[in-house]
């Protein structure tokens, strides 16, 4: 996968979330890359935040430290990881930091941060109120604490803005969706773009050759239509709400509902909003969990709302795959990446069974257990490889930085 000719780099990746922050240190030399170190703070601002991480080899650690905000929790972890030796003998500073942030908007390619782009990434964050500032927090804290070293975003959209036109807009007035860019961006572009290189990479076939559904099942999901390493559609769009049914979102509705429900309840915008996107899907719907462990566990005991919960979230992707099949027009192969898809043999199944008019046809004992890594799971004869192929989005945050720098 990797291209020749890299220098020695050390690239930091940064993912901040609202309470968290979490890093992940990579060395990319001569081609060859390889991760120093990784973790994660959580409990950014609340009573006892957490460090946890592990470098290379396998040593944990784990600590209570001070975290009032994104700085302090940055400043901690490189307390932390500069006490650890690199190789020669040095501690660890990196050449160049990555940023993973969720909202580019119009900007489709990975950007070296500069005033421009901070400009664009803060106005992204009317669009992305939940993800932008904190994704921009962890930007300007990394600019003060390590001056002078290049810093490189890379937007969760940018592999969906090629798409076409067609798969860009809604049917609302035009004059209004272009006023407010109110177009259906797609998110997790980072990690389907990684698992779609992953999976030729692993059936050993050109990208360029390949029609991909990817389907990225972690607590958010969502499908992509991939072609010839181009997304042509996905299943989320103006923001992460549409699309399939998740852990916590409502995935599609009708958006008359929508109206009706907050004129019958009297609910605000905050309140609907918290409604659709922290009360509905898995959980709403099972009113035990949006964890598949908590929900097998339920639905096996007889609880029926869990069943229900579990078969309206299989039966919603295997109408997405075909509608994304169609536009595909066929399917090379399948890809299951993140919490779910790598984790849950029964998920995957469930979504493969009778699906042979696309060509699909699972082996189920390739297909038993959890996957940790690149795992063919179609059966010998099968028209369509299914796979499961475990997302590093951070990792391809950093080859993207380091594309960036190298021009
Ligand atoms: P996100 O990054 O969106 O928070 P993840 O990709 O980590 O989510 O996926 C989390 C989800 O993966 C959990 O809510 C759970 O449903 C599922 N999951 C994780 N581990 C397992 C497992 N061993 N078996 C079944 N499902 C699992």
């Amino acid at each position: 996968m990797q291209d020749e000719g890299w220098g020695d780099m050390r690239i930091l990746v940064i993912n901040c979330g609202s309470s968290s922050v979490k890093f992940n240190a990579f060395e990319m030399l001569n081609g060859a890359e390889s991760s120093l170190f990784c973790g994660q703070v959580t409990g950014i601002g609340e009573t006892a935040p957490q460090l946890d991480w592990t470098a290379q080899g396998g040593d944990s650690h784990k600590q209570v430290i001070v975290a009032n905000d994104h700085r302090q929790a940055l400043e901690a972890v490189m307390a932390a990881i500069r006490s650890k030796d690199t190789d020669n003998g040095e501690p660890f500073t990196p050449d160049a930091i990555g940023h993973r942030v969720v909202h580019g908007g119009a900007l489709s390619d990975a950007s070296r941060i500069d005033e421009t782009v901070l400009a664009r990434i803060e106005d992204y964050g009317a669009l992305a109120p939940l993800h932008n500032p904190p994704n921009l927090v962890g930007i300007r804290a990394c600019l003060e604490l390590f001056p002078g070293t290049p810093n490189v975003a890379v937007f969760d959209t940018a592999f969906h803005a090629g798409k076409p036109e067609v798969a860009t807009h809604y049917a609302i007035p035009f004059e209004m969706a272009d006023r407010y860019q109110v177009y259906r961006y797609g998110f997790h572009g980072t990690s389907h773009r990684y698992v779609a290189g992953e999976c030729a990479h692993f059936l050993g076939r050109p990208l360029g050759d390949l029609r991909l559904v990817t389907c990225h099942l972690g607590n958010g999901a969502s499908l992509a239509a991939v072609k010839g390493g181009r997304s042509l559609d996905t299943t989320m769009g103006f923001t992460p709400l549409e699309g399939l049914m998740m852990g916590t979102r409502s995935g599609d509705l009708d958006v008359g509902a929508v109206l009706y429900l907050m004129e019958r309840e009297g609910l605000t915008v905050s309140e609907m909003d918290c409604l659709l996107n922290k009360q509905s899907g898995l959980l709403g719907v099972s009113g035990v969990g949006n964890d598949f462990r908590v929900l097998h566990a339920a639905a096996d005991e007889g609880n029926k709302q869990a069943r229900l919960a579990i078969d309206m979230f299989v039966y919603r992707i295997r109408k997405h795959i075909g509608a994304l099949a169609a536009v595909l027009n066929g399917l090379d192969a399948l890809v299951f990446t993140a919490g779910i898809g790598e984790n849950d043999d029964r998920v995957r199944a469930a979504i493969c069974h009778d699906m042979d008019y696309l060509g699909i046809s699972l082996d189920l004992e390739c297909n038993r257990g959890r996957k940790s890594v690149n795992t063919l799971l179609s059966s010998a004869d099968a028209r369509v490889a299914v796979t499961v192929i475990p997302t590093d989005e951070e990792r391809m945050i950093a080859r993207d930085t380091l594309a960036v720098l190298e021009g």
